[in-house]
């Protein structure tokens, strides 16, 4: 598909280095790929694409859903009010954004913040792919049900999908509520908290 795709390279002997980040090159050449995609018509309303922030080499990836409107105009995920209790969650499990890597399913704004298509992600979860292959997180979070199902491939609610460790290409993977869900129903958040202290588990005991 044109998509690069990494396989991390062998440490050195001897250099202990198993969670050693990709190249630079490589995340350059798939961040140009993104910024000139043309896969689905969303890129015809960006104001520019949103790539993904944070440690090439983080233990923890947090996907989301599709930038809105702030993420379209600054060009990161989570910006917004949502990305804000994204920090607030990241802080109570003493993590820092830079520490971590944060990224979406899409990469472009779907107008009106409508629901991504299913030709839309299909188009644009290759770069989701390529990015965690690169990372290799100890844990992934997928925040909400977009995420999810994406990446298990499966169209199962959330409801089911919560509560249990799954595994993407090896890598545990948690569900749990997306922020703006939270910022709705901040009953929720509890359960969230229970969600990501079990992510943290595995992160910590793997
Ligand atoms: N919601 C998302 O899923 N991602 C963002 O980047 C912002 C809001």
């Amino acid at each position: 598909m044109g998509i690069t795709i990494w396989q991390r390279r062998s440490p050195p002997a001897g250099a202990g280095a198993s969670n050693a980040p990709p190249d630079a090159g490589d995340w350059g050449r798939l961040e140009a790929e993104v910024r000139g995609c043309t896969r689905c018509a969303l890129h015809a309303g960006r104001t520019q694409t949103v790539f993904g922030v944070g440690s090439h080499s983080a233990q923890w990836c947090f996907v989301g859903e599709a930038p809105g409107a702030e993420e379209d105009r600054r060009g990161e995920p989570f910006v917004g009010r949502a990305g804000r209790l994204l920090d607030a969650m990241l802080a109570a499990l003493g993590l820092e954004r830079r520490e971590v890597f944060i990224a979406n399913v899409l990469k472009c704004r779907p107008p009106g913040n409508r629901d991504p298509q299913p030709s839309e992600v299909a188009s644009c979860l290759p770069f989701l792919r390529a990015q965690i292959a690169a990372v290799r997180p100890r844990i992934i979070v997928a925040l909400g049900r977009f995420a999810a199902q994406a990446l298990l491939t499966t169209d199962q609610p959330l409801g089911r999908l919560r509560g249990a460790i799954h595994e993407y290409e090896g890598i545990p993977m948690v569900v749990t509520y997306h922020p703006a869900y939270l910022l709705r129903r901040p009953a929720d958040k509890a359960a969230a908290w229970a969600d990501l202290k079990r992510a943290r588990e595995v992160a910590t005991h793997e």
